[in-house]
Parts: structure tokens; C-alpha cells; sequence
């Protein structure tokens, strides 16, 4: 892509509001732009990202045997009344009338919609086990929207739904979905830990959580340096008598194996064992072999916009964002400077860009008319991996300087070895 042809959006000034690094480098590097407390708008490089995201997960899903599908943002508040979950969500649940003096509310989460979606589509045990998905907008009226889509009212999330016979397939749904979130997690490339969680509002018995480990993580996590213990702080009984958290490192670990450590991290993906709570409770009944079962459901999210923030969160320096190669939004930036030749530099930069293009690389040409020291800035401030530089000297020489995110310095290489130094 011509940068010329790019709504960029970024920005010198680091804006007020922004408490945490990656809300002020998303905003910064022209990823997003504030509409009101918590909602935001994606421009086209925070959308790409945004995307790459949402399509490393649905790869991994869709490999897991999940069935992807889409259900509404706007769900009947009665829905949320036969479930018993109105009043137990309180204010986070957007309720609103229709004309017709209907309410209905926006999603925050899909469990009663997908479960009353299944009392028609799923009638015989023959289709089971079964796990749909979608990825799509929810929103949460949240009493503290904060630290820009880390914490914000309308997000992006992937959310599935198994569906079982009994609780041994619950159990193996649920393992694999665990082991695919382990795959989408490597796969972008992120520092995090699975640790024992709380069920909240949803419900249900086991479940887990997804942290990426940062200092600026809202959760208290706690580990053993023994074992595999691993759990959110909150759940721990020191913190539930009050006690302030900082007081629980050092302590023996609830399995008696080892000493627990403190770290902060910031949840990105949550699996639940449901059991039958709203299969009951919504009457989704199944013919099995011999009567009719409510079926054992599990829930797995993941908030796919707030890992973006949570990947800036734990890989930037002072110059901007440094992604992990998963999620660039380019692979390479070509940046003409101070051109003499100007024609003669925009035709070598327009081979290199073809070059880029045939090889299938990601690559964005900085043809602008800017001073050098602002294209430098920006292929930064947004993370390229790697910048190619072209100038006077690059038509003098054989050679070519190329600039890898964290190099201190640009090294040459020869038109030969560019290509292979950009795919290694
Ligand atoms: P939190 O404790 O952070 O409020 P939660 O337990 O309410 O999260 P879930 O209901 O499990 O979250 O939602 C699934 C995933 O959606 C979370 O793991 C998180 O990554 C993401 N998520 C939840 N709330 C928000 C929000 N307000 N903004 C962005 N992402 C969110
Ligand atoms: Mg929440």
C-alpha cells in the first residue's frame, strides 16, 4: 500500500486522557480514535490488526470443529428475565424500549440467545457434541470504561458455546477448546498464563482464565514456584477476608507444594464449564438414546480487541510499538529520503515496492511529501518490523540500508540478499 492512499491518523501528542502505554500508542500510532466513554472507532491500520487477531482465532476454531455463526447485538430483555440474569447483571446490561414498547438490551454476552437458538436447530443427540462461535461486537456498560479498548463499553469478542450429552463429552469440549486457545495464544506470540478463576454472573463449576502477563494487568495473579499451581489472587481466602493482596507473596501455596509468587496480568480469554444452568433454566431439552436431557454447555471467550492492547501492553519501547510478527499491521516500510533524484529514487523505491508485492509481503511505501524524520517516526510510533531505505546513496551504491524495529542502526545488504534478509 501507497502511504499517500492511507488514512495514517497518527499523532505527536500523547493524549491527556491515556493512563496506560498502549492506550496512548494505539491512539498515537492512528489505531483508534475515542467517540465517547468507551467506544471507539478502528481506523484502517488498527483494523487490520484488529483482523489479524479475529483471523488467527477463527483459523484455530474452525481447526478445534467449532461451527461459526453470527447472532444478534440486540437480544429481548425476556430472554434475560426467563434466565434470571436481568437483576444479577445490573447496570452493565443496556436496556432499552422499542416503539412498540418492547425491551430488549445489547449483548454483553450470548448465553440465552444461543441456548434458545438451539431448542429448534438441535433436537437429537445424533448432532452432538456440537460447539458453535461468532466473533462480534458486545457491550457492557461498564462503571469504569478505562485504558481505551483494554477496558471499553462496546468490544470485540469471540465467544463459543458447547453443547454435550453428559458431562464426560462437557469435559472433553472443554479440553478442546483449552488446547485451542493455547494454539491462538502461542500463535500471536504473547507472554501469558492460564490460572484458576472465578465464574462470576455466568455460572457454572470449573473454569479458567487467559492473562498476558503485565505490570499494568488489573488481576492479581498468584503461582507456585513448586507446581503448576496457578490461580486469580481474587480467589484466594486471604483476599476474600480483606486482606490487602500485596500481604499474599511469600505465603505457603494452597497445595502445599512450594511458596506463591505475585504477578499482574490482563485477562484475555476465560473458559467455563456452564453444566446444564441454562439448558435447565431455558428448557433447550435433547432426545437421547432413551429420554429427553438437558445437555451439559461450556462458554469460552476471548476479547480479541483487548489483545491488541494487551500485546502493545507488554512489547513497545519509547520510540512506539514493537508487535509480535503475528499481528504487524505491514511487514516492511519503504521511506525515500532526502531525494536529489527524486525521479530516479521513486522508480528504484516503485522496483522494491513490486518486488515486495510479488512475494506476497505486507509492505507500505512512504511516498509522501514529508520530511524523513516524520516517515522514521511514524513506520515507528506503529511498529514495522523492518524499514528499507531508499535515498541518493542507494543509487550510488550497490547496496541497501534496511533497519530492523529494534535496531540502534541501519545495515546494508546487497539487491541479492534483501529479499532473504526480510523473509528470515
Ligand atoms: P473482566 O473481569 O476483565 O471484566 P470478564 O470476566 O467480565 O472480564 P468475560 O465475561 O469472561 O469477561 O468475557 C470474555 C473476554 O472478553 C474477557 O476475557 C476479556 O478478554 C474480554 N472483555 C471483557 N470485558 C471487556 C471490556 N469491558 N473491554 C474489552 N474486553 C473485555
Ligand atoms: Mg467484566
Amino acid at each position: 500500500m501507497k502511504a499517500s492512499h492511507l488514512i495514517l491518523g497518527t499523532q505527536r501528542e500523547n493524549p491527556s486522557d491515556a493512563e496506560i502505554i498502549s492506550h496512548q500508542l494505539m491512539i498515537k500510532a492512528g489505531l483508534i480514535r475515542q467517540v465517547s466513554s468507551g467506544i471507539y472507532n478502528w481506523l484502517p491500520i488498527g483494523k487490520k490488526v484488529l483482523q489479524k487477531v479475529e483471523d488467527i482465532i477463527r483459523k484455530e476454531m474452525n481447526e478445534a470443529g467449532a461451527q461459526e455463526i453470527l447472532m444478534p447485538m440486540v437480544q429481548p430483555a425476556s430472554l434475560w428475565e426467563s434466565s434470571g440474569r436481568i437483576d444479577q447483571y445490573g447496570k452493565e446490561l443496556l436496556v432499552f424500549e422499542d416503539r412498540h414498547e418492547n425491551r430488549f438490551c445489547l449483548g454483553p454476552t450470548h448465553e440465552e440467545i444461543i441456548t434458545d437458538l438451539c431448542k429448534n436447530l438441535l433436537t437429537s443427540y445424533k448432532q452432538l457434541p456440537v460447539t458453535l462461535y461468532q466473533i462480534q461486537t458486545k457491550f457492557r456498560d461498564e462503571i469504569r470504561p478505562r485504558f481505551g479498548v483494554m477496558r471499553s463499553r462496546e468490544f470485540l469478542m469471540k465467544d463459543a458455546y458447547s453443547f454435550d450429552l453428559d458431562k464426560t463429552g462437557l469435559d472433553r469440549s472443554y479440553q478442546v477448546m483449552k488446547e485451542a486457545y493455547i494454539k491462538v495464544f502461542n500463535k500471536i506470540g504473547l507472554d501469558y498464563r492460564i490460572v484458576k478463576a472465578d465464574s462470576g454472573t455466568i455460572g457454572g463449576s470449573d473454569s479458567e482464565e487467559f492473562h498476558v502477563l503485565a505490570d499494568s494487568g488489573e488481576d492479581l495473579l498468584a503461582f507456585s514456584d513448586k507446581s503448576t499451581y496457578a490461580t486469580n489472587a481474587e480467589l484466594l481466602t486471604e483476599l476474600q477476608d480483606g486482606q490487602d493482596p500485596s500481604t499474599l507473596e511469600g505465603k505457603e501455596s494452597p497445595d502445599g507444594k512450594g511458596i506463591l509468587k505475585l504477578k499482574r496480568g490482563i485477562e484475555v480469554g476465560h473458559i467455563f464449564k456452564l453444566g446444564k444452568k441454562y439448558s435447565e433454566i431455558l428448557n433447550l431439552k435433547i432426545q437421547s438414546e432413551d429420554k429427553e436431557i438437558n445437555p451439559e454447555m461450556g462458554c469460552y471467550g476471548i476479547g480479541a480487541s483487548r489483545i491488541v492492547a494487551a500485546a502493545i501492553e507488554q512489547n513497545h519501547d519509547d520510540k512506539g510499538i514493537i508487535w509480535p510478527e503475528s499481528l504487524a499491521p505491514f511487514e516492511v516500510a519503504i521511506v525515500e529520503v532526502n531525494p536529489k533524484n527524486k525521479r530516479e529514487i521513486s522508480d528504484k523505491c516503485a522496483e522494491i515496492y513490486d518486488l515486495m508485492k510479488k512475494n506476497e509481503i505486507d509492505v507500505l511505501w512512504d511516498n509522501r511529501e514529508k520530511r524523513p524524520g516524520v516517515k522514521f517516526n511514524d513506520a515507528e510510533v506503529i511498529g514495522i518490523p523492518l524499514t528499507i531505505i531508499i535515498g541518493d546513496r542507494t543509487l550510488e551504491s550497490k547496496e541497501i540500508e534496511i533497519k530492523g524495529r529494534q535496531d540502534e542502526k541501519p545495515k546494508l545488504v546487497s539487491h541479492q540478499d534483501l529479499l532473504a534478509n526480510i523473509i528470515d
